[in-house]
């Protein structure tokens, strides 16, 4: 029976109710820029105030176009005068202008200071003065800056991650630029999950009280020993310690695996979370091996082989016997196609009875990859294109020689098709001996959470 427990002690309810909080606090986010939920800054309360009294009096001159009373009247032309004084804005001070602009592949800071309206050499200045601060050399595709013009200035933010934001303020046009950062604070809660597997492995970890892209976080840490497509069993646990952190309005900003524990079949896989010297976080197993393995064991998830890598076999479509020198995945149409290993495309096009089909040349040369039929490639997929471990290149399809959706898969020594299922994979780096008793210091106590867990009767 699946199970969570909460070092808090929350119950599971609570958990769920929090759950469906945070998704409504996450849409009403959504919906609401950052800078609209802060308090307005001290440089509004003017405006605030003039345009409220503004409201008043326009309130109050309609009353006095219907006199019920002399009295009022006379009050009425006093407070009128005491406001319609000269000087005052015929309409309230507009409210502060604020621009956006998202950061493209291949985009500058330059460029994206002067689509906010900056000229080159204003822009220049400001990285300038950002850079003891933070550095707007290194910023990426996909962040955004903010230019919010109001009466205590102008005030430009780049958004580092969800918690942090460079800020950029000047006063006035004679007043030079000020840089800082700004944190906003985290709360985090560590919890402990472990399920059985009975139907699915998704549904075992939505009752535990995983969100889904926890559950595929851990898929990915064991993605190089365990084929999620093929070798779970019903009966199959496992137990993930993670945490999770809010920010200081109670919404989620993730999720992230500290530990887990995955049992397959009657094997046993642990993985830890370290950080090493050189600052890469990756997992390991708890003798300090990387859970990295060469490649990926299977470049579609969650999908079935159809047909396995055989010398003679009757081709479905040409009818007679060929050999079939890849594996076949069954997959819906539109199904992620992943790399299995780092590489380059060396090849991606229609070939053939292949239809769309794309070739990875690996880290190690000897090593290329095939993949056939796809529906369509993923977007910048061409050659030449370096590819990561994991990456999306592309989506199941039909085309080519094909009877229905699938991925044909090859890999190729030396140009040569083998068995994809049957090659030996050598891990990556694992811990170096000068740092094993770091890593054993930082990661014990995770490990032993983790075990805890199962030699504690009340959770068995
Ligand atoms: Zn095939």
């Amino acid at each position: 029976m699946p199970e969570a427990f909460h070092k808090d002690f929350s119950d599971r309810n609570s958990v769920r109710s929090n759950r469906r909080v945070r998704s409504l606090r996450q849409r009403h986010r959504r919906a609401k820029p950052f800078f609209v939920a802060r308090l307005p800054s001290p440089g509004w309360f003017p405006l605030i105030g003039a345009a409220g009294g503004f409201a008043f009096i326009l309130i109050l001159v309609s009353i006095a176009g219907h006199p019920v009373d002399a009295k009022v009247d006379e009050t009425l032309s006093l407070i009128q005068e005491e406001w319609l004084k000269p000087g005052f804005p015929d309409h309230p001070a507009a409210a502060p202008k604020m621009i956006n602009t998202r950061l493209k592949e291949g985009d500058s800071s330059i460029s994206a200071l002067e689509r906010l309206g900056f000229d080159a050499p204003t822009a220049h200045r400001m990285i300038r003065k950002a850079k003891p601060v933070y550095s707007l050399a290194r910023v990426q595709a996909g962040h955004h800056f903010e230019r919010i013009d109001g009466l205590s200035g102008i005030d430009v933010y780049y958004h580092i991650d969800g918690l942090t934001r460079l800020h950029l303020h000047r006063a006035s046009a004679s007043d030079d630029w000020q840089a800082s950062l700004s944190t906003r604070k985290t709360i985090t809660r560590q919890h402990i999950a472990s399920a059985s597997i009975t139907d699915s492995l998704f549904a075992a970890a939505a009752a535990a009280g995983l969100d889904d892209r926890t559950t595929m976080n851990l898929v990915d840490i064991f993605a190089w020993d365990i084929d999620f497509a093929r070798d779970i069993r019903k009966g199959d646990s496992f137990k993930v310690l993670y945490e999770e952190r809010f920010d200081d309005t109670g919404s989620l900003l993730g999720s992230v695996i500290m530990a887990a524990e995955f049992i397959n079949q009657g094997k046993s896989f642990k993985a830890v979370r370290y950080e090493q010297l050189d600052g890469q976080i990756h997992y390991f197993t708890p003798n300090g091996k990387s859970m990295r393995k060469a490649y990926l064991k299977a470049p579609v998830k969650f999908s079935r082989i159809s047909s396995r890598f055989q010398v003679h076999r009757k081709h479905p479509v040409l009818g007679y016997t060929r050999a079939h020198r890849g594996v076949d995945y069954a997959a819906p149409s539109g199904t992620p196609i992943r790399a299995i290993g780092d590489g380059r495309i060396e090849f991606a096009g229609w070939k053939g009875g292949y239809g769309r089909f794309a070739l990875i040349r690996h880290t190690n040369s000897n090593h290329t990859t095939a993949y056939g039929h796809m529906r369509a490639f993923a977007r910048g997929i061409k050659k030449g294109k370096r590819i990561r471990q994991g990456q999306i290149i592309g989506y199941v399809g039909m085309t080519g020689l094909a009877t229905g959706p699938h991925l044909h898969f090859e890999f190729r020594l030396r140009g040569r098709a083998v068995n994809p299922l049957t090659i030996k994979r050598a891990p990556a780096k694992p811990i170096s001996s000068s740092e094993i008793a770091r890593f054993q210091q930082q990661t014990s106590p995770l490990l032993s959470q983790l075990q805890e867990l199962s030699s504690n009767p009340a959770w068995s």
